[in-house]
């Protein structure tokens, strides 16, 4: 399909892999730590291991990022609206160095990232397309945990899991396959 330049696809950034963040600095000129604290923001992936780390994009609303860049990603950040920094006119700045998320993003012209119809489908869809467990093992050696506040430690993370379980409890009755909408919650959380 031919893109309709929607940007749509670039409310939520894609992750980087460790080698988008050095051809990123390359790209802007810039270090990689500077790319950090004014591009960048900690996301993270939750599982009963703990917290995985990774980088990607700030969202920004009319050119202010949403989230401080450099630090890890408030609560409600995977819920709010914004565009990424790296957005301009709708076209990706830094096309040829996107991040790898972005890379393999296979828009299926249908913009379900703001309408979600078939809860279903569409996590079934996010989990055998996603590449974020294996972008989440890459930034393992790097240790963005020393990055991130020291409560944000594996207990945390299993009480986080123990309540979002629970929320999702109530939905048990219409999506009665629990296991696979709480693994897509913590793949987009
Ligand atoms: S959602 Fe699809 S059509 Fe819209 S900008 Fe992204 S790739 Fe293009
Ligand atoms: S890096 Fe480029 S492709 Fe990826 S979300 Fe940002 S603007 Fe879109």
């Amino acid at each position: 399909m031919k893109c309709k330049m929607c940007g749509s696809c670039c409310s939520e950034p894609g992750w980087l892999k460790p080698a988008d963040w050095d051809n990123i600095a390359k790209r802007l000129g810039l270090r990689k730590e500077e790319v950090l604290n004014k591009y960048l923001i900690i996301d993270f992936l939750a599982d009963e291991e703990g917290y995985k780390f990774v980088l990607a994009p700030v969202k920004t609303v009319d050119g202010e990022p949403i989230a401080e860049p450099g630090k890890k990603v408030p609560w409600n950040y995977a819920h709010s609206l914004g565009k990424c920094v790296f957005l301009e006119d709708n076209l990706c700045s830094i096309h040829p160095n996107k991040p790898s998320e972005c890379l393999s993003y296979q828009c299926d012209d249908s913009n379900t990232l703001v309408e979600i119809e078939d809860p279903k489908a569409y996590a079934k869809k996010v989990l055998e397309t996603s590449n974020r467990l294996e972008i989440a093992a890459l930034w393992q050696p790097y240790h963005l945990d020393k990055l991130v506040p020291k409560k944000f430690d594996k207990a945390h993370c299993l009480k986080n899991l123990e309540t979002e379980e629970l929320l999702l409890k109530e939905y048990q009755q219409d999506f009665p396959d629990i296991d696979l909408i709480a693994q897509l919650e913590r793949l987009l959380d």
